[in-house]
């Protein structure tokens, strides 16, 4: 038996997509897919994860999820959920530890600064970036610069996508001119990536003491599961009690997740991926699942996002990116020899630049401006 072979008709597969750019033999004990998240494991990209955070920063703390630790998360969740579906794991996985190869250090005010910065150069999204990466940046093989990924990873990988960008980059983005949907295994990465970054935040949000559990009963959808845990278990407190309740957060959200999508895949029967790809989105939470999930994240905006000691690090953050930015552009010959482009286009020495910045870990990216600006070290 195949390693597809227990797949549902609907679900994507090595032998059915559109392949890859350069043509490559096919190998005996791994599908593509399989072969996709092996390259997305080695590229130096993913080793450089660890070392980049979304709500903390790096060294504020040893427990704290990174980059690299949250794409382990959507891996496990996503892959659950794909096996119960009788989706192409292997693809999800591939999908999940590609999906945040090409943010910049220090979260979204990263690439917040770097898109404003890029503005009169094309502009700087994440979710491109991340693409560029396995399709330019990561230089692993003698014919070809890239991952050559198959096109389903190549598509699933890029999230959102505006229509000047969809024109310039081609097929990997046609179905953002044409309002179709990517791959099943891609509508579902998405949302487990919603369903981890959800309950880690509120774990390491807790573990900070930004949030408290008080707040957090504020919220209905947290508060039924606290109660249940305070049910099972009278009197448990500490990092035993948020562990059990997180967890059941975890598996009500992907449950819901399994029911919904199950009900929408036997109505709408999709006879294979084109038949997908044509139709609605199927993988989705329930209406009142996606109202508690809602109201969770408007919670975690509210009270962790915004908070003022992370606003701190946030203006921070933004001054380092933002210095960088402009010292490069002003002397480029500040940069390593890679990174200066000699054309004379300010566009292109621009790009240049930013696939510097964004490859970034935060604690290099700190170093680096202390290099740039401190008359103290060199
Ligand atoms: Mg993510």
């Amino acid at each position: 038996m195949g390693p597809e072979d227990h797949l549902a008709p609907y679900a994507a597969r090595s032998d059915a997509g559109r392949g890859r750019r350069h043509p490559e033999a096919g190998h005996a004990s791994r599908s593509q897919f399989q072969r996709d998240r092996d390259r997305i494991i080695h590229s130096s990209a993913f080793r450089r994860l660890e070392y980049k955070t979304q709500v903390f920063l790096n060294h504020e703390g040893d427990m704290f999820r990174t980059r690299l630790t949250h794409s382990l998360e959507v891996a496990q969740i996503g892959r659950s959920i794909a096996r119960n579906l009788r989706l192409n794991e292997d693809l999800v996985e591939a999908l999940a530890l590609a999906h945040d190869l090409g943010h910049t250090p220090f979260g979204h005010v990263g690439q917040d600064v770097l898109n404003e910065c890029m503005q009169d150069h094309g502009g700087f999204e994440h979710n491109l970036q991340s693409l560029r990466v396995v399709d330019h940046l990561e230089q692993h093989y003698g014919a070809f610069d890239g991952l050559n990924l198959m096109f389903d990873t190549r598509e699933g990988i890029l999230k959102h996508c505006s229509l000047a960008n969809a024109r310039a980059l081609g097929p990997v983005a046609q179905r953002f001119i044409d309002r179709t949907q990517p791959t099943l295994e891609a509508q579902l990465t998405n949302l487990a990536d919603e369903i981890a970054y959800n309950s880690h935040d509120i774990d390491d949000g807790l573990r900070s003491g930004l949030i408290s559990i008080a707040q957090l009963e504020e919220v209905d959808f947290f508060a039924r599961r606290w109660r249940e845990v305070q049910a099972a278990y009278p009197g448990l407190s500490g990092r035993r009690a948020i562990y059990e309740t997180l967890r059941r957060l975890i598996t009500v959200l992907a449950d819901d997740l399994i029911n919904c999508s199950s009900a929408l895949l036997a109505e709408a029967a999709p006879a294979d991926v084109e038949a997908v790809r044509a139709g609605a989105p199927l993988i989705r939470f329930s209406d009142p699942m996606r109202k508690d999930a809602t109201e969770l994240k408007r919670f975690l905006r509210a009270n962790l996002y915004r908070h003022y000691q992370v606003n701190r690090m946030r203006v921070k953050a933004s001054r380092i990116v933002r210095e960088l930015y402009q010292a490069f552009m002003a002397e480029p010959a500040l940069l390593p020899p890679d990174y200066q482009d000699g054309s004379g286009e300010a566009g292109k020495q621009a790009r240049k630049i930013a696939d510097y910045i964004a490859g970034m870990t935060d604690r290099y990216a700190i170093r680096e401006h202390r290099r740039i600006f401190s008359l103290e070290e060199l």
